[in-house]
């Protein structure tokens, strides 16, 4: 089976509605290749290490969430984008990005994902453009502290976390948005949030963390972007009749 690089396009379009978000790069095809295309390779970020393994698992298409094309960039095809670039347009494989549209999807996006993965049901959405996700645990109980819930994660993930604040309190809300959104820690505390999960922290959180006695639980930016992009490629591929592969690159960051 196969598909067309135009109706892979609007297949991701339609799923993830890209043009209801305001994003710091362009989402959909960020490099055009071959037009036919049987396999899709998915992963978190277009790295070299990404693509060469595309190539390997002879992909037509990659889809990521960290695409090559971020606002803010010189523009200047040279060092690691000039490497990136020239074996995408050597093996003419298409390369389709989507942010913030990743992020959200109320089902197969990255906070949706990662609240599975982490046993979390949101009941409601809060932050700029609605990318933040809150509710508790699916079963309805809570965590004892901070640290208890800090185990979970490292647990669920099966990694190493950074753990701040709260350390005597129950934990009942808890509040999540995937990769970088320290940014949203803030919006978080007053959506009620007794803790916030992301994938970063910066320095002024830990002082809101302990001030304000929430606790702040940073996850790793890739280990909490892992879970949506395979979703989404699963399932637009299942939907189109192609393969799929998820490709993991590891990350500690
Ligand atoms: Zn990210």
């Amino acid at each position: 089976m196969s598909t067309t690089r135009h109706d892979l396009l609007q297949a991701f379009d339609a799923l993830l509605q890209p043009a209801r978000f305001k994003d710091y790069g362009p989402n959909g095809l960020q490099v055009e290749g071959r037009a036919q295309i049987r396999k899709i390779v998915s992963g978190v970020t277009a790295s070299r290490a990404l693509i060469e393994a595309a190539i390997q698992a002879q992909a037509d298409a990659i889809f990521v969430h960290h695409g090559l094309f971020w606002r803010g960039q010189d523009g200047c095809v040279t060092g690691w984008m000039k490497q990136r670039l020239a074996l995408l347009l050597a093996h003419d494989i298409n390369l389709f990005a989507y942010h913030l549209p990743l992020d959200a999807h109320p089902e197969l996006g990255n906070n949706a994902q990662l609240g599975l993965q982490l046993g979390l049901e949101a009941t409601a959405r809060f932050g700029e453009q609605e990318l933040g996700f809150l509710g508790g645990r699916a079963d309805g109980g809570g965590f004892a502290n901070a640290t208890v819930l800090a185990g979970h994660v490292k647990n669920g993930l099966n990694r190493p976390v950074v753990q701040v604040g709260r350390e005597q309190k129950a934990i009942k809300n808890i509040a999540w948005c995937s990769g970088g959104a320290q940014g949203y820690f803030e919006a978080a505390i007053a959506a009620g949030a007794d803790a916030f999960i992301t994938g970063e922290i910066s320095e002024p959180q830990a002082h809101y963390a302990r001030e304000m006695d929430v606790a702040f639980i940073a996850c790793g930016h890739h280990a909490s972007e892992r879970y949506g992009a395979p979703a989404v490629a699963a399932q637009v591929a299942a939907q189109l009749g192609l393969d799929h592969q998820f490709i993991d690159i590891d990350n500690p960051a």
